[in-house]
């Protein structure tokens, strides 16, 4: 099944996500404050202080979570520095960066980089944000290892990236939720990284589709206007 995703309606800009968010991390920071308060009661029990200390790590991992998938390298900022990204020595990075949790999941990431010199307009680190994220839920998708393909193609001064995975892929109910923020099927998930990844292709004047097949895979297809090098403007 294929879909055009972020629908305007559902998709907000990343700086009201960026307030959504931040009350998002505050509810588990409130939730520990709440416990540690407790822990200093006089008189508590062993068994009450550890469901408190559990109960505690429990939500900064969560806090922690929602932190990585929305800002583990973008800046919630409104005016973000833009430059010219070379589209593969990005990708390169961004599959180096993933190796070693997909070495964790016995996933294999494999490059198919067809074009060579070709540049966008965007925020590098947004930009990796966005590409870690759907890598991130690719890989996790793949309980029982795979392949995570990126492919790079060129065609009309657009550049299109491909992330394919061999996972569990998605039934059109899942697809149609895709991107609505903290809409989540894993025991810990946040649910922000999809409309994160989506947001950051719209503010590059992208779009992306995405074509799943239940226990077959799922390929994610971002399509971005070429820019013209600065070897080709001096
Ligand atoms: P989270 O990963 O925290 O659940 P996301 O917004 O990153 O939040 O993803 C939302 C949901 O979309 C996931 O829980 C998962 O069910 C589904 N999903 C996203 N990408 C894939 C994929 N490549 N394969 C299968 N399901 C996916
Ligand atoms: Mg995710």
């Amino acid at each position: 099944m294929k879909k055009q995703l972020y629908h305007n309606e559902k998709l907000k800009s990343l700086s009201e996500m960026a307030a959504s968010i931040s009350h998002e991390v505050r509810n588990p920071l409130t939730v520990t404050r709440g416990f540690i308060q407790l822990l200093k009661s006089p008189g508590i029990d062993d068994e009450k202080k550890n469901t408190y200390l559990d109960l505690s790590l429990q939500e900064l991992d969560r806090a922690e979570t929602i932190i990585s998938d929305y800002l583990t390298f973008a800046k919630p900022h409104v005016n973000v520095d833009l430059e010219l990204l070379n589209i593969t020595d990005e990708m390169n990075y961004v599959a180096n960066v993933m190796q070693p949790y997909a070495l964790m999941q016995n996933v294999s990431i494999k490059k198919e980089f067809l074009v060579k010199d070709s540049y966008i307009l965007g925020n590098r680190k947004q930009f990796h944000q966005c590409l870690i994220n759907l890598s991130k839920n690719a890989i996790e998708s793949m309980q029982n290892g795979g392949k995570l393909v990126f492919k790079v193609t060129k065609e009309n001064k657009k550049i299109t990236l491909k992330l394919t995975d061999t996972g569990v892929g998605m039934s059109s109910e899942q697809i149609a939720r895709l991107g609505v923020p903290f809409f989540t099927n894993k025991e810990k998930g946040t649910g922000l990284g999809t409309m994160v990844a989506f947001s950051i292709v719209k503010a590059m004047k992208g779009d992306i589709k995405v074509n799943s097949k239940m226990n077959e895979g799922t390929t994610f297809t971002i399509s971005i206007p070429e820019s013209v090098s600065k070897s080709k403007t001096d």
